[in-house]
């Protein structure tokens, strides 16, 4: 049986929307795993350190055969691919960065992993394109998505044309 995951997709150096668009194509290459959606890309303001570019982020919707912990790895894996460097500091700048927002209904709490992702309830680029792919999707343990978009603030995103 597949597992419906949600990928969260963020960059704001080297090109942020190549750099995106790159992420997606490799997505589309894991094993044993089909993408299904792909959110508009969305262009807003760091959160964390100001003193940094502006982000471009969108979420992607997959079906996997894979476990959690070997999803996660293709993700880590694509981002080394992508050349992440992992000695920045926390929200600080970076090329790409790839977190796993869910794993179908489940709450994953181990040393390497925590699903839904924790925060991702109230950022507006997380739940926005989420948004697009997910209807009002359970959260689980956070709540459904349309009432985290009405508590969630929208400082600053916006959405990008892109081909
Ligand atoms: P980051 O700086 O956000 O890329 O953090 C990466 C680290 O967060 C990885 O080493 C993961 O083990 C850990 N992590 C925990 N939960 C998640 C998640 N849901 N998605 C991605 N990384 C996670």
């Amino acid at each position: 049986m597949t597992v419906r995951v949600y990928i969260g997709l963020g960059s704001n150096l080297e090109d942020p929307v190549a750099q995106v668009l790159e992420a997606v194509e490799e997505l589309e290459m894991i094993p044993d795993s089909i993408m299904v959606s792909r959110s508009s890309l969305y262009r807003g303001k760091p959160m964390g350190p100001a003193d940094q570019p502006d982000y471009v982020n969108a979420v992607v919707a997959m079906d996997t055969l894979l476990s959690a912990a070997n999803f996660l790895q293709e993700l880590t894996r694509i981002e080394d691919l992508q050349g992440r460097a992992r000695d920045g500091e926390k929200w600080g700048p970076r090329i790409i960065d790839l977190d796993l927002l869910m794993y179908g209904k489940q709450k994953i709490n181990t040393p390497d992993l925590t699903v839904p992702h924790p925060g991702m309830h109230e950022r507006d680029f997380v739940i926005i394109p989420l948004s697009e792919l997910a209807g009002d999707v359970n959260v689980p343990g956070q709540g459904r998505l349309t009432s985290l978009i009405n508590k969630c603030e929208n400082h600053s995103l916006r959405k990008l044309v892109t081909a």
